[in-house]
């Protein structure tokens, strides 16, 4: 269903289209002054039917965003703006159970959404807070804690993906055009600003835009058609997602992370019994765990989080006699207490799945007329629960962009106007995904030298709040 192809009526000498979407009417344009020529008039309507100010290209958590900031903005309200996503309209209530898909929304986000009307949906439907974050390893007693400094300023909100995307959809403004089964087969990009981008669908019907915005995710077509060098590299690792319910209510407010060599498993709070599974581990024995009944599963992830069969002896040595040092230099702090995760009672039957686990990066987020956002410019590993952040951060950053072209009377779809965004993004993307594959490599071996620097640094870390805080601070930047 293409909106714009509405009722077309004349009022006061003007051609109105009065657009619908299903039974919600989206706009009322003027199309064409009474007197031009009947088929010119036509032609002229459907051409300017078919152009958009501003196309989105995919409607998932990140593309729904950007679609709500440009329907909001005072100053883009003159925009005409497009949101295209391929998969069709379902609709949807909140289910009793709990998905087995959740990020982790840092404060900027929080703060995003707080702006857009967003956040009331989420906390009217659900959240969990996370007040402590523990992450420990596998191969040595070090661990390092975040803890939120009051209720203001919490380490993250555990949300389902589909609250968040129904969250946003449901703020999106009327006038803004919405799409749904709208799959996008080409795209024709200028090679300068001179001539607008063409968007080919499926369907058969030719769109054209000023500014195509692309939030089609890790495969991105606007990525691909754009020709921009994407590095990329896959970790030969799967992440295993399920939800998990807790042998007893307790105050389920600490998110824990424990590296293992295989990978980082991690369990997210939901509620008081339910805890969300991120378990990311090689392709070969996540194959073999999804074939394990329920309670063998359950019996190999409490293996994981509890054994310690796996410390070095060495290691071990030599880090209790740092805690030592460390605690004499900074009394009171060497020895952080580490909390027990909650006991495990089962996974909830048919919540697991499993997603593989890769990096991608697009050496350019903008070209003449275009900008990537999400996932399409950037992929990574979920062990810092990184990856929506960093695409929301997008989205705060490219409106403030148009924002800007806008108040300055310039061309939205300028490649040199563009240009801020992808250099603020890229400025704090890439040295987050720098820090997350350099973790996701410094915990994948076993050897005893970089277990010693690594338990040593960690412990180290641990012990200087300040430092602990720039790092918890760039992660939300
Ligand atoms: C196991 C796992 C755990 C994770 N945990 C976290 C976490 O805790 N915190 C966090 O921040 N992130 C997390 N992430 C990452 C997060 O899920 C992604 O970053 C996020 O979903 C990306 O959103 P997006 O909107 O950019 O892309 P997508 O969700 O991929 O959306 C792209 C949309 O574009 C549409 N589309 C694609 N091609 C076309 C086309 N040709 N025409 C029309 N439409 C099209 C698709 O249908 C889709 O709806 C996790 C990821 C995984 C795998």
């Amino acid at each position: 269903m293409l909106m714009s192809r509405g009722l077309r009526k004349v009022v006061n000498g003007l051609v109105v289209v009065f657009a619908k979407q299903g039974n919600r009417s989206v706009g009322v344009r003027p199309l064409s002054v009474c007197g031009v020529g009947q088929a010119e008039a036509e032609t002229r309507e459907s051409a300017r039917d078919d152009h958009y100010d501003i196309i989105v290209s995919g409607g998932g958590m990140v593309g729904f965003a950007m679609a709500c900031c440009l329907g909001q903005s005072k100053r883009l309200s003159n925009q005409r703006i497009l949101l295209l996503e391929g998969a069709p309209s379902k609709p949807w209530s909140l289910p009793e159970d709990f998905s087995n898909r959740v990020c982790a929304l840092n404060a900027h986000t929080q703060k995003l959404f707080q702006k857009l009307g967003v956040w009331e949906h989420i906390t009217q439907m659900r959240t969990q807070p996370v007040k402590r974050m523990q992450v420990w390893e596998a191969c040595s007693e070090a661990m390092i804690t975040f803890d939120a400094q009051d209720q203001e300023d919490l380490i993250a909100h555990i949300v389902e993906n589909d609250i968040i995307l129904h969250a946003i959809k449901a703020q999106v403004p009327n006038h803004v055009e919405v799409e749904y089964s709208a799959k996008v087969k080409g795209y024709n990009l200028p090679s300068d600003s001179s001539s607008k981008v063409t968007v080919s669908l499926q369907d058969g019907r030719i769109l054209t835009a000023d500014l195509l915005i692309g939030a089609d995710g890790a495969k991105s077509l606007v990525r691909k058609t754009m020709g921009v060098q994407y590095l990329s590299w896959e970790y030969d690792q799967m992440g295993i997602v399920a939800t998990l319910q807790l042998s007893e209510p307790v105050d389920n407010t600490v998110a824990w992370q424990r590296f293992l060599p295989t990978g980082p498993v991690a369990l997210l709070p939901l509620s008081e019994d339910k805890s969300s599974l991120v378990w990311s581990t090689t392709r070969a024995n996540a194959k073999e765990l999804l074939t394990l009944s329920d309670e063998e599963f359950t019996e190999a992830l409490n293996r994981v989080i509890w054994d310690d069969s796996g410390t070095d002896q060495i290691v071990q040595s030599v880090h209790e006699r740092w805690l030592k040092l460390l605690e004499t230099f900074l009394p009171g702090r060497g020895a952080d207490i580490r909390q027990l995760p909650p006991s495990l009672s089962t996974v909830m039957p048919n919540s697991r799945g499993a997603f593989p686990l890769g990096l991608g990066h697009a050496v350019h987020y903008v070209a003449p007329r275009i900008a990537l956002i999400g996932d399409a410019a950037h992929r990574v590993h979920p062990l810092a629960g990184q990856g929506v952040n960093l695409g929301f951060g997008d989205v705060a950053s490219l409106l403030d962009t148009l924002e800007n072209c806008i108040l300055m009377g310039a061309e939205i779809g300028e490649e040199q106007n563009l240009h801020s965004y992808e250099s603020e993004r890229q400025r704090h993307n890439v040295a987050t995904m720098a820090a997350i594959d350099g973790l996701y490599r410094l915990y994948s071996t076993t050897a005893t030298p970089f277990v010693l620097l690594r338990s040593l640094g960690l412990s180290a870390v641990n012990v200087m709040t300040p430092l602990k805080r720039r790092v918890l601070h760039h992660a939300e930047g």
